[in-house]
C-alpha cells in the first residue's frame, strides 16, 4: 500500500468531484516514502546470515517470504528504503565443554566468513561498514551498509582473547548470551547460575569496551541486563526487545529497567516478536525440530518445509500479532524512552515480522506512522541510525583513549 503514486490526473479528480480528502492523503503519504528515503536507516539485530547457509540462496535475488521464508534481500532493502544494519553471527547455545567451544567456535567462524564472502560477492551494492562514520559514507554510494554483530558469545569459549579475530573482521556489537545460560551469562529463557553476569562475563564486557564494541544486552537475564548498564564503560544497546508492559515475557523488558537504560545513555531497538502470548503446541514443536530442513541441499525440501510453516500458521499463528501491536510497541517504547532512545530491531530472519508487516519492504509504513503521530525528520533520524551510530561513536571513542 505504499507510495500510491498520483496517477489521477487532477482534471479527472476535479471532474469527479474526487477532492481535496483523497488528494490530501496521497500528499501525506508520498511526503512519507520521500522523508524515508531521505533517511539514513539501519535495522540493529539482522538474522539474515542464515539465509546464506541455505544452498542456492542468493542476497542479490528478490525473494517472496510466502514461499521463502526470507525477510531480508538486497533487492528488498532497496524496495523498503533499508540501508543497511547489523548482520548478525548467531550461535546455538551447546554444551559448556572444551567440545562444545571448538564446534561453535568453527562454526562462529564459518558464519563470519559468510558475510565476508557475501558483501565481496556483492561489492557493487554492499560493503563492509567498521566505523560509525562509514553508514552515511556508504549509504551515500547507493551500496548497503553491513555492520556485523555477534547473537551468542558462547563461541568464545573461556578465552576471551578470541574477541579479537572477529573484531578485526568487522564485529561492532555483541551479545554475550542467547536462549540458554552459558559460561559468561544468565539468559533471560534459562535458569539462573551466576546472578546474572558469571566473572568472565565481566571481564568480557571489559574487553568489548576496550576493542570497540557496543555491549547488547537482549536475550540476558535482568540481573545481567542490570550488571552491563553498571559495569559497561560506554552505553549498552538492547537490540530486539519490547517492553514488558504491553506483553509479559521474559524477553521483554520493565519499564523502569527501559528509563534505568536511557538514562545512562543507552537504546533499547523494538522488537517484532512477543507482542503477544507465543504459542508451543506439538504441532509448533514439531515443525521447530525439523527447522534444519530450511538448510537442505534439494530445493524442493527447502519449500516444502514453508509450505508446512504457512500451513501451520494458517491453523495456529505462532503468535496473533499485527502491524497495529507493533506499533503500540514501538509507541510506547518512546513514550517510557525517549526518541533519543529507541531504534529499530525487528529480528528480521530471526523470527520477527507480524502481519502486515512480514518483511523490510514494509519499513516505509512506519515512518509514516510516526511523521502522522507528529513526529519530525530529526526524530526519525535518530531512531532510525542517529542513536545506535551514537553508541558506536562513543564505543570507538572510549577504545580510541583506552588503547583499543
Ligand atoms: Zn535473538
Amino acid at each position: 500500500m505504499r507510495r500510491i503514486g498520483l496517477g489521477l490526473g487532477l482534471a479527472t479528480v476535479m471532474a469527479t468531484g474526487f477532492a481535496a480528502a483523497p488528494l490530501a492523503a496521497q500528499a501525506e503519504e508520498s511526503d512519507a516514502a520521500a522523508v524515508h528515503e531521505r533517511l539514513l536507516t539501519l535495522d540493529t539485530h539482522l538474522d539474515t546470515p542464515l539465509h546464506l547457509m541455505r544452498p542456492g540462496w542468493d542476497i542479490a535475488e528478490r525473494h517472496d517470504y510466502v514461499t521463502d521464508n526470507s525477510q531480508v534481500d538486497i533487492p528488498r532493502m532497496i524496495e523498503g528504503g533499508l540501508d543497511g544494519g547489523f548482520f548478525v553471527i548467531w550461535t546455538a547455545q551447546g554444551e559448556l565443554t572444551a567440545e562444545g567451544y571448538a564446534n561453535a567456535a568453527a562454526t562462529a567462524a564459518i558464519r563470519q566468513q559468510m558475510i565476508l564472502a557475501m558483501i565481496a560477492a556483492n561489492s557493487d551494492t554492499a560493503e563492509r561498514a567498521l566505523t560509525a562514520d562509514d553508514a552515511a559514507r556508504i549509504a551515500a554510494t547507493g551500496r548497503r551498509v553491513i555492520y556485523q554483530a555477534i547473537e551468542n558469545s558462547y563461541p568464545l569459549g573461556e578465552d576471551i582473547g578470541t574477541l579479537q579475530r572477529f573484531y578485526d573482521n568487522g564485529v561492532r556489537m555483541v551479545g554475550p548470551v542467547h536462549t540458554g545460560t552459558n559460561q559468561f551469562s544468565d539468559s533471560s529463557t534459562d535458569d539462573e547460575r551466576w546472578g546474572g553476569l558469571s566473572p568472565l562475563g565481566r571481564e568480557l564486557i571489559a574487553e568489548m569496551n576496550r576493542l570497540g564494541i557496543i555491549p547488547d544486552a537482549s536475550h540476558a537475564s535482568d540481573a545481567a541486563f542490570d550488571q552491563m548498564v553498571e559495569l559497561s564503560a560506554t552505553p549498552i544497546i538492547l537490540s530486539h526487545t519490547g517492553p514488558n508492559a504491553l506483553n509479559e515475557h521474559p524477553r521483554n523488558i520493565s519499564d523502569e529497567r527501559i528509563r534505568r537504560l536511557a538514562e545512562t545513555g543507552g537504546v533499547i531497538a523494538v522488537n517484532s516478536i512477543y507482542l503477544a502470548p507465543r504459542s508451543n503446541s506439538p504441532e509448533w514443536q514439531a515443525l521447530s525440530s525439523r527447522f534444519m530442513e530450511l538448510f537442505s541441499e534439494s530445493r524442493e525440501t527447502q519449500e516444502a518445509f514453508v509450505r508446512n510453516l504457512r500451513a501451520l500458521e494458517a491453523v495456529t499463528p505462532r503468535e496473533d500479532a499485527d502491524f497495529e501491536m507493533f506499533m503500540a510497541s514501538l509507541m510506547h517504547l518512546i513514550e517510557v524512552a525517549g526518541v533519543d532512545h529507541v531504534a529499530f530491531g525487528a529480528d528480521w530472519d530471526g523470527g520477527g515480522g507480524v502481519e502486515g508487516m512480514r518483511d523490510v519492504t514494509a519499513l516505509p509504513q512506519i515512518t509514516a506512522r510516526l511523521l502522522a503521530a507528529g513526529h519530525d525528520e530529526e526524530d526519525l533520524a535518530k531512531m532510525w541510525s542517529g542513536n545506535v551510530l551514537r553508541l558506536l561513536r562513543a564505543a570507538e571513542a572510549h577504545a580510541a583513549s583506552h588503547g583499543g
